[in-house]
């Protein structure tokens, strides 16, 4: 499939719609607010502040306060039905604020809106929303407001172009120390449950210099903590040059004090070479997120998954070996179509011997258009709900012995507010991506702190500054 990147000329061309857009929002007496509202994954965050960047760049102030805006836009996530059902009822909701001022505009876009279908449900129940675009016009926001704005009526903007690639579009970052990256976009795994190939399309990365350069800038303006964001990062740049690995180093070699995260990575793609390149590493985080969802082989290949048990456990093990203190963390989805007792059996097994140091767990939930929706199963709702209970037991037994392993030790952490543990604490995440609280002060907040553990909870951990 070919890339498209948007070009320069076609994002002046959103300039120039953004400047339209400010010259109305200007003629406001006060700044107009926008409140928006980003669900579901760490992408889609990454997307929100870009929308909010777009916003600032037509005129638009924020608030957390949906009553005050002039402008409603919720950023949605189709992953599973819940995270859908929300959207509807908190869209459904908005009903009211429309009615008591008509000016207001409400957006919606995000992967559920890129569902064609959903897409339509919104636009006919809830006549009052203004805008509906998909994630692959994100871009576009500028044009779209301001056609409404001057032209009135609704606008719907799902297009089927896929691959595209936007630049130096702005973004507005939630923090002054804290950034994500995305460094790819898509997915061509096709797991047979997941809906996100579907609303975001084939996979693509982006160039390692314009990486590179975005990475740079950020630490030059006093970013510590660089999250670099793709569906499955593992495939980054596969074949070329710089893949995966050999964008991790090259992003560790650059100069200042600051640490790499990443996310998500796909045990069929993590390979040894990346382990070893992040347990070499200086600044990339002792934290891989590897979702093995199920243990049951069987299983494993209905989801389309490409690897089995014994390569998932062959990983860990190489893993641990190579990164002691390695923070270990994983996705489950319990009751797969078909999934049976046995099956369920061998992933609370898996969950005992590697004993994650925590797990996101999710109940199946059918999306529309994948395959395992069109398969039987026979399952209950209730047993399911049973299974998944047992689930967390596990995990809950594995999750509080793990971090025990931390304490006494000095870790290094970046501190990032105030802590839950009590009043004068602070908190931060260490290299291992784990949150510890600790006796900090104001000035600590955007550095790094050395903190020698004196106590793991099954949160997080509780330490003293040294
Ligand atoms: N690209 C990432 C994230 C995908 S969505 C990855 O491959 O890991 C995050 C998690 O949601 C998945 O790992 C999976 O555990 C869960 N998930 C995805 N689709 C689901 C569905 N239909 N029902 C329940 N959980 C689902
Ligand atoms: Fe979905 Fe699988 Fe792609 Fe992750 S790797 S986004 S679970 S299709």
């Amino acid at each position: 499939m070919s890339v498209k990147t948007i070009t320069a000329e076609e994002l002046k061309e959103q300039e120039i719609y953004a400047r339209k857009v400010r010259s109305v929002t200007h003629t406001y007496f006060e700044k107009p607010v926008a409140y928006v509202h980003t669900y579901g994954c760490q992408q889609n965050v990454s997307d929100g502040e870009k929308i909010k960047g777009m916003l600032e760049k037509m005129g638009y102030g924020f608030t957390d306060e949906i009553e005050k805006a002039a402008l409603i836009l919720f950023n949605t996530c189709a992953v599973r039905e819940n995270a859908v059902d929300r959207v509807f009822g908190n869209v459904g909701a908005l009903k009211r604020l429309k009615k008591k001022n008509p000016d207001i505009v409400i957006a919606i876009c995000g992967c559920m809106v890129q569902q064609e279908e959903t897409a339509r449900k919104i636009k006919n129940t809830f006549p009052f929303v203004d805008i509906i675009f998909g994630t692959h016009v994100l871009h576009k926001f500028p044009e779209l407001l301001c056609r409404h704005l001057f032209e009135g009526g609704r606008i719907l903007e799902i297009p089927d172009c896929d691959g595209v690639i936007a630049e130096n579009i702005s973004v507005k970052r939630e923090s002054d120390f804290k950034a994500s990256v995305p460094i790819m976009y898509g997915c061509n795994n096709f797991c047979t449950y997941c809906v996100v190939p579907l609303v975001r399309g084939r996979e693509r990365s982006r160039n390692a210099e314009d990486i590179i350069s975005e990475v740079r800038e950020l630490v030059d303006n006093g970013y510590k903590d660089i999250l670099l964001l793709g569906q499955n990062v593992n495939s980054y740049g596969k074949g070329t040059e710089v893949d995966f690995p050999e964008l991790l180093s090259r992003l560790d070699r650059l100069e200042g004090e600051f640490k790499i995260e990443f996310m998500t990575s796909h045990p069929r793609d993590c390979t040894e070479r990346l382990i070893d390149v992040i347990a070499d590493s200086e600044k990339i985080c002792h934290h891989l997120h590897l979702p093995v969802q199920c243990g049951s082989d069987r299983i494993l290949k209905l989801m389309n998954r490409h690897y089995d048990k014994a390569h998932y456990l062959g990983l860990v093990d190489y893993a641990r070996k190579r990164i002691p203190g390695l923070n270990l963390t994983t996705d489950i989805i319990v009751g797969f179509p078909g999934e049976t007792r046995e099956d369920f059996d061998q992933t609370l097994e898996l969950m005992r011997n590697v004993c994650f140091d925590s797990a996101f767990t999710f109940i199946y939930s059918p999306r529309l258009g994948t395959k395992a929706a069109e398969m039987e199963d026979p399952v209950s709702a209730e047993e399911k709900g049973k299974w998944f209970r047992e689930l967390l037991e596990v995990q809950g037994e594995c999750g509080s012995k793990s971090y025990q392993k931390y304490v006494g030790r000095t870790v290094k952490v970046l501190c990032d507010g105030k802590g839950r543990t009590s009043e004068e604490y602070f908190t931060g995440k260490s290299r291992e991506n784990i949150i510890v609280d600790f006796n900090g002060a104001e000035k600590d907040i955007g550095t790094f702190v050395n903190v020698r553990i004196t106590e793991a909870k099954a949160w997080a951990l509780i330490g003293e500054k040294v």
